[in-house]
């Protein structure tokens, strides 16, 4: 039953694109992505208020509480267009993301067709930022951030002052396959924020739907 579905899923032709509502329209053509959550959360405590505490107030550190894992986090499907045999090329998030996540693959596919979905994607993963021992959980521990195609994106610090705009020649040098401009794009009009803006630690594998940048990875 559950193949069918998949089956019948995948032969569906994804929905268009909402037409930009009149006086509202971003620079790169998205229309803001309409989901079904009222907002964006801005800091740790709200993202925790809105998702869920996946250590159950601390006595969860090594792992998730089983509990709220199988209550918050489903697969995410990723481009429309998938077939059920690139099945592993789906990843898990957060259920209240999902939607969000989808469209903005959806809409990255058509932006810059064949970029996004290469291995190592990723979204869902039960960690501290930066795989540290002792810092704050990662958001992509609430299922909230996605990492895309890893290896043309690598994390870089810079010195103070000394990170390159994105797409500028020396950004270019440094990420010769990385992030395009309509992938970004795509992902901003869905309410994701960019590592690739960030002053210092320069993430631009990682999208995170939260409005401002609290915490880095
Ligand atoms: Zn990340």
């Amino acid at each position: 039953m559950s193949l069918v579905r998949s089956l019948l899923d995948a032969v569906k032709s994804p929905p268009a694109p909402p037409d930009p509502p009149a006086g509202k329209v971003p620079a790169h053509g998205w229309a803001p992505f309409d989901g079904p959550l009222a907002k964006r959360p801005r800091n740790r405590a709200e993202v925790v208020e809105m998702f869920g505490d996946p250590t159950r107030g601390g006595l969860y550190m090594r792992k998730a509480d089983p509990t709220w894992v199988r209550l918050s986090i489903v697969e995410c499907r990723g481009p429309d267009a998938f077939l059920p045999v690139l099945a592993k090329a789906y990843f898990p998030v957060h259920r209240l993301v999902e939607p969000y996540m989808r469209e903005a693959f959806r809409r990255a596919e058509l932006a810059a067709p064949g970029y996004i979905g290469r291995p190592g994607t990723w979204g869902y993963n039960f960690r501290r930022i930066r795989h540290s021992v002792t810092g704050p959980l990662s958001y992509h521990a609430y299922g909230i951030a996605v990492d895309v195609n890893p290896d043309d994106n690598r994390a870089v610090t810079f010195m103070p002052g000394k990170t390159p705009p994105p797409w500028s020649p020396e950004w270019n040098r440094i990420w010769p396959r990385g992030m395009p401009l309509e992938v970004v794009e795509a992902f901003e009009s869905c309410g994701f924020s960019w590592g690739g803006r960030w002053k210092g630690f320069s993430d631009p594998m990682h999208l995170e739907w939260v409005s401002k940048r609290e915490a880095k990875v």
